[in-house]
C-alpha cells in the first residue's frame, strides 16, 4: 500500500488510470515542430507535454567554455509556471537543476561531439504539463531534436521509469502513483549498444525488485526507441514530399 489510503492497485491487478502492471502510458511523438530551432521535438507521454529544442553546433559563448577536443553540451530542464497544479515559479528550482544536469549526462554519451571542437550543443526542454516521469520523456524527446539538428548521434536514447506501487513494481509511473509510491526507478536506454545512460532510484526496491524493474524499464525503452524511429521517418517522408510538391513541373512548363 502506497502513503495514503488511495488504492494504487485494485484488486484485478488495475491501476488508478485502469492500466496493467507493466503497461506504458499513451505516447505521441513529433519531430521537428519548431522553425526557429535547429532542431526540435514534441513529445505527449500519459499527461506530459513537452517540447525540446536544440541549437548548435554554434560557437561556444562564453569563449572559455569551450573545449578543445569536442564540442561543449548544455542542457536546460525548465517547467513551466503552468505545468503542475500550484503556480510554479519560472526561476530554476534546485530540482530543475539537478534534472538538467542528469539528463545531460544521459544524452551526452549519444551524441559524437568529438567531431565538433570549439563549439557548443545547447538543448532546451520546457515542460508545458507534467504528470509524473517527466524527466525521461524529456530525454526522450531531447534525443529526437538532437537527431532533427542533424547531429551524428551513435544511437537514439529512450527513456522511461518504473515505480513500486501498493508493493508491486510497476511501469511508467502517472504523477499519484510517483507522489505516492514507494519508490521510482528513472531509466534512460541505448538499445544497440545496451549502455544505461541514466539510472536513479527514490525510495527502496529489493535486489529482486530491483531486478524485475530494471528489465521492465529495458523493455519498455526498446519499445519507445521504435516509436522515436517511427517519429523521425515521418519527419523525413513529409519533407520529401513538400519537396516533391515544390519542384514538380507545373502543367504547360517547358
Ligand atoms: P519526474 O517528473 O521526472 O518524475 P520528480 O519525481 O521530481 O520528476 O517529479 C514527479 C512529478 O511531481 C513531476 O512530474 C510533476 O508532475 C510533479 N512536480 C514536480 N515538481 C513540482 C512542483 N514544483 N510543483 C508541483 N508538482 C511538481
Amino acid at each position: 500500500m502506497g502513503k495514503t489510503e488511495i488504492k494504487l492497485v485494485n484488486e484485478n491487478g488495475l491501476r488508478v488510470d485502469g492500466r496493467k502492471l507493466d503497461e506504458l502510458r499513451p505516447i505521441k511523438l513529433e519531430v521537428g515542430v519548431l522553425d526557429k530551432a535547429d532542431g526540435s521535438a514534441y513529445i505527449e507521454h500519459g499527461k506530459n507535454r513537452i517540447m525540446a529544442a536544440v541549437y548548435g553546433p554554434r560557437e561556444a559563448h562564453p569563449k572559455h567554455v569551450a573545449l578543445a577536443d569536442r564540442a561543449v553540451i548544455k542542457c536546460r530542464y525548465h517547467m513551466a509556471p503552468f505545468s503542475v497544479e500550484e503556480r510554479k515559479s519560472p526561476a530554476p528550482s534546485r530540482r530543475e537543476l539537478e534534472l538538467s544536469k542528469v539528463i545531460r549526462e544521459a544524452l551526452e554519451t549519444s551524441v559524437m561531439s568529438e567531431l565538433y571542437p570549439r563549439t557548443s550543443i545547447d538543448i532546451f526542454i520546457e515542460v508545458l504539463q507534467s504528470d509524473g516521469g517527466s524527466r525521461c520523456a524529456g530525454i526522450t524527446a531531447a534525443s529526437l531534436a538532437l537527431a532533427d539538428a542533424g547531429l551524428p548521434l551513435k544511437e537514439i536514447v529512450a527513456a522511461c521509469a518504473v515505480c513500486k506501487i501498493d508493493g508491486k513494481v510497476a511501469l511508467d509511473a502517472s504523477d499519484i502513483e510517483d507522489k505516492q509510491g514507494d519508490a521510482d526507478l528513472p531509466v534512460a536506454f541505448m538499445p544497440k549498444s545496451g549502455m544505461i545512460t541514466l539510472l536513479q532510484m527514490d525510495g527502496s526496491l529489493s535486489e529482486s525488485e530491483f531486478n524485475q524493474a530494471l528489465d521492465m524499464a529495458i523493455a519498455a525503452c526498446k519499445k519507445i526507441n521504435e516509436m522515436q524511429v517511427e517519429a523521425l521517418k515521418r519527419k523525413y517522408i513529409s519533407v520529401k514530399e513538400q519537396a516533391e510538391e515544390r519542384y514538380e513541373p507545373r502543367e504547360g512548363a517547358a
